[in-house]
């Protein structure tokens, strides 16, 4: 099931050009209505539930309704994540509270950089084969 918005909890990212939620979702599927200063979830339909906008919101605005094989109806899913590592809660309909936390990373935030180690693109061949495959351009 979709992700949804609870409009009281979100700032808009404070009018940012860009929102969080529609930085990070790979389907560009968030939007902000700018008068309300609220994002919401265009194409619920296009969603797949990946979590991303959910993980990212700086305030915890964004859920998704879990199905009821995996989320019993009235509970839900948080997670919060850290620079290092992130907290899911787990809330279940009884009022039960379980919480799981995983590292999610063994180097500094930032610190990694794709491209170390490979040669400069040259794009004047882009049209050769094997452009983007480092492999078949050190053979
Ligand atoms: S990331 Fe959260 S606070 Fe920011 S616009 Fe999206 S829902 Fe609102
Ligand atoms: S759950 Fe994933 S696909 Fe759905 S709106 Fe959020 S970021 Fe986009």
């Amino acid at each position: 099931m979709p992700s949804f918005v609870i409009a009281e909890k979100c700032d808009g990212c404070k009018g940012q050009d860009k929102t969080a939620c529609q930085y990070i979702c790979p389907n560009d599927l968030m939007a902000l209505d700018r008068d309300a200063m609220k994002a919401y979830n265009q194409e619920a339909d296009q969603c797949w539930e990946c979590y991303n906008c959910v993980k990212i919101c700086p305030t915890q605005a964004i859920e998704v309704r879990g199905y009821q094989d995996f989320t019993p109806l009235g509970g839900n899913v948080i997670p919060m994540r850290g620079t290092d590592s992130i907290m899911w809660t787990i809330k279940f309909r009884n009022g039960g509270l379980k919480r799981f936390k995983f590292p999610i990373r063994t180097t500094a935030e930032g610190s990694i950089d794709p491209y170390a180690g490979k040669p400069e693109a040259d794009i004047s061949k882009v049209k050769e084969t094997g452009f983007f495959n480092y492999e078949a351009r050190k053979a």
